[in-house]
């Protein structure tokens, strides 16, 4: 890039016109009939109708499968004139004004393509047509400096061979991560002039012909690519200016006929088995180019030098057309129907040409700072307000949080607290119930011993002795148990907790009875064992009663507050509801009345545009009454001109009035009061001048008494003068009126804006109530659910005590029973060894 040699250079594509999506532009030219060939294979085999080319029988009917449109169609007669003049200038024009641009020319060997191409020395073709339109636009366009360069190849088996250079052969193509596909070592000439590239591309033809034993063949399987690069820049010298770079390639294609073919020409060459590979993938990228975009799988540009080359110009950056030459004759009949396929699948290909702009670091550095300045600017403005305000809210929010976390975490101590408490009373009972056992064991023992030393009869055979075997299995130790049944005894009142042994009635049913009275000492020790085992999961104690009666409390008072949250809640939701749809009248009545105003601000335009009016029809009427003055020096013009000066100033007045005021419409409010007092005042000033000036003139007229011409033309001015003065106080009046209307929409109008206002703010503060109590609500919820949850075990657990208490009760009276019954026994024994014995 000759223009941009700073250090770093960005390419960046901009658009400067509207970038669109537009289809290749697609011409089908056909050659006259070479001289040799008959007449009757001659021109009546194609039929050109505008931009359709159908072929014909020798009976005159189209064959519907061979008709085909086209945006061009070319006859045998069209010149290469009008080819470029319809195909290619346009392409060219773009190409100056920065666009990629590519013009190929395809069809079979023979069929006119280096005719379209290169033309002859009478009708030159598109390449030279084009190198002289280029320098033509370029003297055109004064603000912008060009700089041209060229460059000429061929590709030849798949080789780049420079024809501007012989010895830059088999050059190879490189991919830039800023200049794209280029060929590297290619020769690249700057040129000033239009000669100069056709001189050029003279020696490049030379060059061609080089070495080549059969011209015809080698150029029937070869491409030439001829390549002007136009860079451009803003002549300012502002070197902030973006630079545009475009590429123009004009391609010369290989036949695209069948090698066969021309091998059957005679010369089969040891090439002529090859066919042309490049020729084939630009038909491979056409097909696939041609799919719909959803269809279009990988495109194979890469797959040969040619597509690789003119890759931007097939379906991407470059604004392209094809031209398909076609034989006339009818031995080339299939051939042309080839050429016409693939033109019409070439049709359906669309590009997206961009002007290629490239940015230099000053340049880059501008964008760079405006964007950066008008991301500022967005920072600056209100979207930074608001975002200061969220981070605000949010920290506030945060802040609430961490306070109610605060306040749980010593509800959570609490909670704790409460279940130690309760563990404690637990632990209490425990220990009561423990007692309450050995009471039982310890009156099973004395029963047991009392039995041994009476020795009676009742023993239960080979069951529990306790003081033949204190150890035996199943039979817990009693020796201890006498002490600590004292102390516990002296710890508690049995009425409180469970019956006196007196008051135990008749607790325990008859089998259970029967059952401890034969001595079931396992089922006795299943008694006392199955409390031992479940005391540790299960106990339940007057004191932990009282906390759950506590939990039931603390859960009835959490409802009873979540039902007034719910309440409120509910209470402000209609509350917000009611606002909303209030809200929601107030706006579309506001927007009624703006509508409303919008006509009432109107009012003083029209009114400025009549005085306006006025001023002309004034002016008209001073310019008729000059042309009616015979001398300047009479006193009727004198008066005349007063009253001209007079009125004009006063329109003037008018005028600058409701400039004023539509200025102040615009500024807000303007207090015109002032104004309206001196125009006012201006305004009699005017009128008695004018009616003073009137008398004067009467009296003068009077006196001099001069013919009825002056009456006339005094009684006519008079008349122009009472019109000005009614349209000036019509104006006056409507202007008042005006005023008023305005003052009333405008109070209105802030009325209703100051209501919205507020209701915003309610609706605001609703909102946080709401959230407020949404979160409450919520966090009641959690707590009563957990609180629920540890009621319920209580209860369980209570459910369960209770239970056992159940059992322990019913055996404990059972003992007791027996106690008392044993007791009764000894006693009659004893009272009948008194009577036995009465001596001792
Ligand atoms: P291609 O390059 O396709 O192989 P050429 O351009 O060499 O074909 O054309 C073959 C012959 O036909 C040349 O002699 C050329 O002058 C002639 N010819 C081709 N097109 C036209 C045309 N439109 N008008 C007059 N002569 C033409
Ligand atoms: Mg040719």
């Amino acid at each position: 890039f000759l223009f941009s040699s700073t250090s770093e250079i960005q390419i960046q594509t901009a658009v400067f016109r509207s970038e669109k999506m537009e289809k290749i532009c697609v011409a089908v030219r056909v050659r006259p009939p070479t001289p040799e060939s008959s007449p009757e294979n001659g021109s009546s085999l194609w039929k050109v109708e505008d931009n359709r080319i159908s072929l014909y029988k020798s009976l005159d009917t189209p064959i519907s499968t061979s008709s085909h449109a086209f945006d061009h169609v070319f006859d045998e007669s069209s010149t290469n004139a009008e080819v470029y003049e319809l195909l290619t200038k346009d392409i060219i024009h773009a190409a100056v004004e920065g666009f990629n641009g590519t013009a190929f020319a395809y069809g079979q060997t023979s069929s006119g393509k280096t005719f379209t191409m290169t033309g002859s020395e009478t009708d030159p073709g598109i390449i030279r047509r084009s190198v002289r339109d280029v320098f033509e636009k370029i003297q055109m366009i004064s603000d912008r400096e060009f700089l041209i360069r060229v460059s000429y190849m061929e590709i030849y088996n798949e080789e780049i061979n420079d024809l501007l250079a012989v010895e830059n052969q088999r050059l190879q193509i490189h991919e830039h991560l800023e200049r794209g596909v280029f060929v590297a070592g290619l020769k690249e000439e700057i040129v000033s002039d239009a000669e100069q590239i056709l001189k050029l591309i003279n020696s490049g033809e030379g060059n061609r012909h080089f070495g080549e034993t059969n011209m015809n063949v080698h150029s029937s399987r070869s491409h030439t690519i001829f390549r002007m690069v136009i860079e451009s820049r803003g002549k300012e010298n502002n070197s902030s200016d973006a630079i545009r770079v475009s590429v123009l390639n004009l391609v010369d294609l290989a036949g695209s006929e069948r090698i066969a073919k021309t091998g059957a020409g005679g010369v089969r060459l040891t090439e002529g088995k090859y066919i042309n590979k490049s020729l084939m993938i630009l038909g491979n990228v056409i097909n696939k180019l041609s799919e719909s975009a959803k269809l279009r799988a990988h495109i194979p540009y890469r797959d040969s030098k040619l597509t690789r080359i003119l890759q931007p110009a097939l379906g991407g950056n470059a604004k392209t057309c094809i031209i398909c030459t076609i034989a006339p004759e009818e031995y080339h009949i299939e051939e042309s129907k080839g050429t016409l396929q693939f033109a019409s699948r070439a049709k359906r290909i669309t590009n997206c040409a961009q002007v290629n702009e490239i940015l230099t670091d000053a340049a880059l550095l501008k964008r760079q700072k405006l964007e950066i300045e008008e991301l500022r600017m967005k920072l600056e403005g209100s979207h930074a307000e608001v975002l200061e305000q969220e981070i605000l809210k949010l920290s506030n929010q945060m802040l609430k949080y961490e306070l109610e976390c605060e306040r749980l975490k010593t509800q959570l101590e609490d909670e704790r607290r409460k279940q130690k408490k309760q563990e404690q009373c637990i632990k209490e009972q425990q220990s009561k119930i423990d007692n309450l056992n050995n009471l039982v064991t310890n009156s099973d023992f004395k029963k047991n011993q009392s039995e041994d030393s009476i020795s009676v009869r009742k023993t239960p055979n080979g069951l529990c002795n306790a003081n033949e075997s204190s150890d035996a299995p199943g039979t817990p130790c009693f020796k201890s148990a006498s002490h600590s049944f004292v102390v516990a005894r002296s710890n508690y009142s049995l009425s409180e907790f469970s019956p006196m042994v007196d008051s135990l009635g008749d607790v325990a049913d008859e089998d259970t009875w029967t059952k401890l009275n034969k001595g079931f000492v396992a089922d006795l020790d299943k008694l006392q064992f199955t409390p031992a085992i479940k005391r540790q999961t299960t106990p339940l104690t007057m004191a932990a009663m009282d906390c759950s009666r506590e939990s039931y409390k603390e859960v009835e008072d959490l409802k009873s507050q979540i039902e007034l949250l719910t309440n409120e809640k509910d209470s402000l939701q209609v509350k917000f509801n009611e606002q909303v749809v209030m809200n929601n009248k107030l706006m579309e009545e506001m927007s009624a009345l703006k509508q409303e105003t919008l006509p009432m601000k109107e009012i003083p335009k029209r009114l400025s545009d009549s005085v306006a009016n006025c001023n002309n029809v004034f002016s008209d009427v001073v310019v008729t009454m000059k042309s009616l003055m015979a001398e300047k020096e009479s006193p009727t013009a004198t008066l005349l001109f007063g009253t001209t000066e007079i009125t004009r100033s006063l329109l003037s007045a008018l005028e600058t009035q409701f400039s004023m005021i539509m200025d102040g419409q615009k500024a807000g409010t303007v207090d015109h009061s002032d104004q309206w007092e001196t125009l006012g005042v201006s305004l009699k000033n005017t009128t008695t001048s004018l009616l003073s000036d009137a008398r004067a003139k009467d009296e003068f007229l009077n006196s001099h008494n001069k013919g009825q011409e002056t009456a006339d033309l005094e009684e006519k001015l008079k008349s122009e003068l009472s019109t000005v003065k009614e349209r000036y106080s019509e104006l006056e009046k409507e202007l008042c009126l005006d005023k008023q209307l305005l003052e009333a929409s405008r109070e209105s109008h802030e009325r209703l804006e100051k209501e919205v206002e507020f209701l915003k703010e309610k609706r605001e503060s609703l909102d946080v109530e709401i959230s407020k109590a949404t979160r409450r609500l919520r966090a009641t919820a959690n707590e009563k659910e957990n609180v629920l949850k540890d009621l319920n075990v209580e209860v369980k657990r209570r459910k369960e005590m209770e239970e056992e208490i159940k059992q322990i009760s019913f055996a404990f009276a059972s003992r007791q029973k027996s106690l008392v019954s044993f007791h009764n026994e000894i006693k009659s024994k004893m009272q009948k060894l008194t009577t036995q014995n009465p001596k001792s």
